[in-house]
Order: structure tokens, then C-alpha cells, then sequence
């Protein structure tokens, strides 16, 4: 038996012909090895890269016991808890400029935030509660010993790793490795994805419309996905219903992409020569999922690069990318930790139509009312309508046991936009 055929049949349930998304979703995962190149890049062309190796800081940030606040550096022993107390300002000490000397018994210095804390003292008194008096200042009982003194190390610590091999870099990613002054760090080199239509009835945009033909959405939905996910896209655009055409472009995706994402001819009426061929080429399962929209989906191997073969219903295209390919691409793309998408839940706001049997993915907009989240549904939601994709916020899952939803009842929904 082949590897992937050996992986699924290991998995408990897998049943191709009624696939439940979860079994789909375990078995892709068993398959996937990720690409283990690295490259160094400047830190300022990293957002959005997968790191190769842990961050391990060479320096304390902060580097030096600091004040928190505007205000007077004070030395705890000299406050009382009961009365005022009275300390002479010796001198200021601002960001980036230190305070030379050092503070003794009944003295202090002024002291602005981000200023490296003066020898001597251990605590800072917020300026708007002192009474200030020439060079005397008052400092009011009920202080505490040790406040708004920021530590040296408490952000960072020497030799202790802070971000880890397998995080995306976000902004704070980039703020945080910033702040250890690393100009280069290393990256899992980019997935690089072949993605394509096909179809003898699609036309590129931009070209008349022959009769009977649709323009090619599909591709323009994937470039959008694939862009979001940091990968590197090679458009192969439309590929005829032709055996040799589709020959060549699989063959040739193979030698250059880790991973090849197409859309249409997988549905049972027109896979005949595409399971024939793929099935030449490499190693190819199609899977009936019980799901809707996105019924069947193709999946395997041609070479060294994974192949996602996606429904052509344009709705589908976009369920089956979220809730399988995307996963799937962070994870060769080199991610570690839980990558699938983000759900809660919120009340329906309306009754759902459901049967049991299998997962729903209805298009839906997450809105407010009187200050709580809800969910309804866009209007239309078939495969074929892509405008309820586009006026949608996110997915409202409706899980594969599930029946009819009552209006209140909760539901889970996946957003589509993240806040980092
Ligand atoms: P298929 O899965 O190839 O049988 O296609 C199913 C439906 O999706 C048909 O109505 C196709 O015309 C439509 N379709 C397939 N590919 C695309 C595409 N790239 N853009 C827009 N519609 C498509
Ligand atoms: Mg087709």
C-alpha cells in the first residue's frame, strides 16, 4: 500500500465516500511534513514569516532598573507610614541621560519615565502627590516600598528563548525582537503554491464572454486566500478539460510547488479522467465530505508537492480553502501550536434550516444588537451565489450532528478577519 493511503486507513472512521470533516481535516494532517529550509532575512521584511529557530534574548530588556513614572526616585527606608516626609531633590535624571551620582538618606532625585533608576534608590513617588518646596519635597505616608520601579529583565530575560521556532511574526513579534536589537533573523523559507482553474467553460477577465461561459472567479478568490497566508503564488491560470493540458500543468506544478491548489473537475460526473490521471501522476484520493457547500475535494500527492483538488462551485472553492487548505498550508508552511480557525459562540438570530448528517458552513454576518453579538445568515446561500461570501463577516458552522436551529439558539461562527 502506498503512504497515504496507509496514513488514512489508519484513521478510526475514515470513510471516503461520507467523509465527516473532522476525519478530512485528521487525515490531511497525518500526511503533511513540513518544508524544513530556512533562510536569514532583515527583521524589517519579516512580518508575516514563520521563525526557524527560538528567539533566545543576548540582553535583559529592560536592560536596567528604570522608573514607570514622571515623579522622584526615593529610597524606601527613609518613608514613613504614618507621616509626611521630607527629601532633597539632588539633581534629574531623564530617559537616556543617568543620573551620575547616588541617592542617600533624605534625599532624591527627579526622576522622569524610562529613566535608568539612580544608585540608591529603590521606589518612585508619582510627581502629582508630592508638595514641592525650592529643593524640599514632601512625599504624603502610604507609599508603597518598590512601586512603579520597572525591573531589568521583567519584559525580557538573557538566555531565556521568547518567541519560539514555528511562531508567525506579527507586529509584536517584530516589536519584541526589536527590542533585543537583532537586525536578521531566521525564517522557514516561503511555501511556494501552484494554483489554477479548470474548465472549458471558463474565460479570463478582461476577454468577451463567448456564449455559455463564465468568467473565471475562482482563481481570483484563491490568489486573495493564498495571498493572506504569506505564501509564494505561481498562477498557472485555466486549464482546459484536456488530458495532456492537465497532464502537463500537474506535472510541471509538481517539479516547482510544495503544494498545488485547483479548482473544478473533481465532482463525480467529470472525474473520470482526472482520477485516472492524477492517479498516473501520483497519489490522489477523492473524498465525498459530508459537508455543504463543498462536497467533493481531491487530495494527495504528485511528487514532492501536496495537491488540494477543490470543487468548482465558487462558494465551495472558499469553504473548502478555510476549512482545509488553509490549515493544511500553515502547517508545511512550518507553524507550530493550533492553527485552525478561531470559533465561538453566539445566538442565531433567526431559525436555520439543518439536517443532521453532515457540516454546514452558511455564510453569516456577525452584528450587534443592543450591545451582544449575534449571527444571521446572508440571504441566499447557494453554492454558486458568491455574494454571500462577499457580504458575509463569517462562517456560521452548524456541526455535522446538529438539526434544525431555533432563533436564539447558539451557534458557532468563524470571523473573518483577525484584529493582529
Ligand atoms: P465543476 O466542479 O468543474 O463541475 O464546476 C462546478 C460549477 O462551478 C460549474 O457551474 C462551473 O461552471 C463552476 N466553476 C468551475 N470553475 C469555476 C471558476 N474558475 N470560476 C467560476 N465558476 C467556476
Ligand atoms: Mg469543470
Amino acid at each position: 500500500m502506498s503512504d497515504i493511503a496507509r496514513i488514512v486507513s489508519c484513521i478510526d472512521g475514515y470513510d471516503p465516500d461520507a467523509l465527516h470533516v473532522e476525519k478530512a481535516r485528521a487525515a490531511i494532517r497525518a500526511c503533511l511534513a513540513p518544508i524544513a529550509v530556512s533562510e536569514p532575512v532583515p527583521l524589517r521584511t519579516a512580518l508575516g514569516r514563520v521563525l526557524a529557530e527560538d528567539i533566545v534574548p543576548s540582553i535583559d530588556v529592560p536592560g536596567h532598573d528604570n522608573s514607570a513614572m514622571d515623579g522622584y526616585a526615593v529610597r524606601s527606608a527613609d518613608l514613613k507610614s504614618d507621616a509626611e516626609c521630607v527629601l532633597e531633590e539632588i539633581g534629574t535624571a531623564l530617559a537616556g541621560r543617568v543620573y551620575q551620582g547616588s541617592v542617600g538618606a533624605g534625599q532624591c532625585v527627579r526622576v522622569m519615565t524610562g529613566a535608568v533608576l539612580p544608585a540608591g534608590a529603590d521606589t518612585v513617588v508619582v510627581q502629582e502627590i508630592v508638595r514641592i518646596d525650592g529643593k524640599r519635597i514632601a512625599i504624603p505616608p502610604g507609599q508603597r516600598p518598590k512601586q512603579n520601579v520597572r525591573y531589568a529583565g521583567e519584559d525580557l530575560k538573557a538566555g531565556v528563548a521568547v518567541l519560539k521556532a514555528g511562531t508567525l511574526v506579527g507586529p509584536a513579534g517584530l516589536g519584541v525582537i526589536s527590542s533585543l536589537g537583532m537586525a536578521r533573523i531566521s525564517v522557514r523559507r516561503r511555501l511556494r503554491v501552484v494554483f489554477f482553474s479548470t474548465g472549458d467553460e471558463l474565460s479570463s477577465v478582461g476577454t468577451p464572454l463567448a456564449q455559455g461561459q463564465v468568467y473565471d472567479s475562482n482563481r481570483y478568490t484563491l490568489r486573495g486566500m493564498l495571498s493572506r497566508l504569506g505564501v509564494e503564488l505561481l498562477d498557472f491560470g485555466i486549464v482546459r478539460d484536456d488530458p495532456a493540458e492537465l497532464e502537463h500543468a500537474l506535472r510541471s506544478a509538481s517539479l516547482s510547488a510544495d503544494a498545488i491548489v485547483t479548482s473544478g473537475g473533481v465532482s463525480v460526473g467529470e472525474a473520470d479522467f482526472v482520477r485516472r490521471l492524477m492517479g498516473e501522476l501520483g497519489e490522489v484520493l477523492f473524498w465525498k465530505i459530508a459537508m455543504r457547500p463543498g462536497r467533493p475535494m481531491a487530495f494527495g500527492r504528485i511528487g514532492n508537492a501536496f495537491l488540494f483538488g477543490l470543487p468548482g462551485n465558487p462558494v465551495a472553492v472558499m469553504v473548502t480553502f478555510y476549512q482545509f487548505v488553509r490549515e493544511a498550508l500553515l502547517v508545511l508552511a512550518g507553524r507550530s501550536g493550533d492553527v485552525a480557525p478561531a470559533s465561538f459562540r453566539v445566538p442565531s438570530a433567526a431559525a436555520l434550516r439543518k439536517i443532521p448528517g453532515r457540516t454546514e458552513y452558511q455564510r453569516g454576518i456577525l452584528f450587534r444588537e443592543n450591545g451582544e453579538w449575534k449571527v444571521r445568515a446572508t440571504g441566499q446561500q447557494g453554492s454558486g451565489v458568491l455574494r454571500s461570501m462577499a457580504e458575509a463577516n463569517c462562517f456560521i458552522v452548524l456541526e455535522h450532528e446538529r438539526g434544525a436551529i431555533a432563533a436564539g439558539d447558539p451557534v458557532s461562527v468563524q470571523p473573518f478577519d483577525g484584529l493582529v
